[in-house]
């Protein structure tokens, strides 16, 4: 007997007929003899509604708690749903909200982080033979506040509870089968991966992937529980997330990703002395606003300019602040541009293998676009474009480093 948790995207759940399809599939993994908890989203299309509403109503940023309390309800929808669908179906199942099910979470409202599950209820379902189905997406925080975990956020309750269980595997199923070498939705030729190491998949998703939360995967990683991303409407074998030593292709390059979510703002002419950085920064993050890439560029008469990118949504707050600063930091200009798309290619091959970096910039100068920032590490190569350059850039790359890179040979 196993312990599997199953999690159902909305698409997934997006009607009757689906969620009937979703309790089938949990009743004939129950009925093969496994212990079953199931984790839902919300249906398609609702959790934007609910948040389309909060600012219709509150603001183009709503009260936080009000704004939880609101989105959360997507998820206690459909877990009443399937449950009466699996009870049609002559099996025993009961519903768990957040609270419910002992996720416990930060304060931080939309973006809770979970702090500790308290699975004694789940357990006692389980034992007594029942499927239990949990809401996906929120928590509950120490004032007993509902709490929210952040867009894509179900994949994270998924894995999470997978690991508090000790499951033997979380199953991702959503609307395509499998975790690919870029957006199938984006690039035809993507391809699918039979397998990819946590440390790719946790890049994958922080770079604009978001066929899984990138926090589902650091706690897929922290505890070892393969996650299996795989199709809800077919049966095939889908992707294992999972270690590296179990991955059985090496490529170079294992995916391509595109993020539109970015924005670029640029500090000109600051002065170039210690403490700068961070009388810009600081406001920035105070206000809690994640920066992601930074670039200096060198000085020149002890000035500089700084550059750095933001999530699209922070952009106007960023920029006042970067303009409020800029009197103390001796700033000339400051400008922004929200039309850009930040491409990356991902790999662990990558660390063994000299000149992918400049093989990349290569094939985009050959399609005429213009590089405007950059960022490396170890296992990804991340650059900032003009956002309408964004598919054929995603394209050339995934022409030159996935169909025909793959023949690559691996170092012995
Ligand atoms: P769900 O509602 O099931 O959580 P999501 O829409 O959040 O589904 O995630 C699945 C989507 O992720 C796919 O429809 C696909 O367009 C997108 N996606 C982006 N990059 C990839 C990738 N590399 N592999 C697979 N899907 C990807
Ligand atoms: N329903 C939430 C969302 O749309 C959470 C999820 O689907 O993962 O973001
Ligand atoms: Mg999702």
């Amino acid at each position: 007997m196993a312990l599997i948790v199953q999690k159902y995207g909305g698409t997934s759940v997006g009607d009757p007929d689906r969620i009937r399809n979703v309790a089938r599939r949990v009743v004939a993994t129950h009925d093969e003899g496994n212990q079953v908890v199931v984790c839902v989203s919300a249906m398609s299309g609702e959790t934007n509604q609910l948040v389309d509403l909060a600012q219709q109503l509150g603001g183009e940023r709503p009260d936080a708690r009000e704004y939880d309390v609101l989105v959360s309800t997507g998820e206690q929808k459909t877990i009443a749903l399937l449950a009466m669908a699996i009870h049609q179906l002559g099996r025993e199942a009961r519903s768990f909200t957040g609270a419910q099910m002992g996720m416990n979470t930060d304060s931080d409202h939309t973006r809770a982080r979970i702090t500790e599950i308290d699975c004694t209820r789940l357990r006692a379902t389980l034992d007594e033979g029942a499927i239990a189905v949990i809401a996906g997406f929120q928590g509950i925080d120490p004032e007993g506040n509902i709490t929210t975990l952040g867009r894509g956020g179900s994949d994270t309750s998924a894995v999470a509870m997978a690991c508090a269980l000790e499951a033997d595997v979380c199953e991702i199923y959503t609307d395509v089968d499998g975790v690919y070498t870029a957006d199938p939705r984006v690039v035809s030729d993507a391809r699918k991966l039979h397998s990819v190491a946590y440390e790719e998949m946790l890049e994958m998703a922080s770079l604009g992937a978001k066929v899984l939360q990138i926090r589902s995967v650091k706690f897929a990683m922290r505890y070892g529980v393969p996650i299996h991303v795989r199709s809800s409407f077919k049966s095939d074998e889908g992707t294992w997330v999972t270690r590296e030593e179990d991955v059985m292709e090496r490529l170079v390059v294992s995916g391509v990703t595109h993020n539109l979510n970015e924005a670029k703002i640029r500090v000109k002419g600051v002065e170039d002395h210690p403490g700068i950085a961070g009388k810009l920064f600081k406001p920035i993050s105070d206000a809690g606003i994640q920066i992601d890439m930074i670039v200096q560029n060198l000085s020149s008469d002890g000035a500089t300019d700084m550059t750095f990118t933001v999530p699209r949504g922070e952009y106007k707050k960023a920029l006042e602040i970067a303009n409020a600063a800029s009197g103390e930091i001796g700033a000339t200009e400051v400008e922004g541009d929200e039309a850009i798309a930040k491409i990356s290619i991902v790999g662990l091959g990558m660390q063994d293998h000299a000149g992918v970096a400049a093989r990349m910039f290569t094939t985009l100068a050959d399609e005429g676009i213009n590089i405007q920032l950059i960022s490396t590490s170890e296992i990804k190569v991340s650059v900032v474009i003009e956002e309408k350059y964004a598919e054929l850039a995603l394209r050339a790359l995934h022409a030159e480093f996935v169909e025909d890179g793959a023949a690559e040979p691996a170092p012995e």
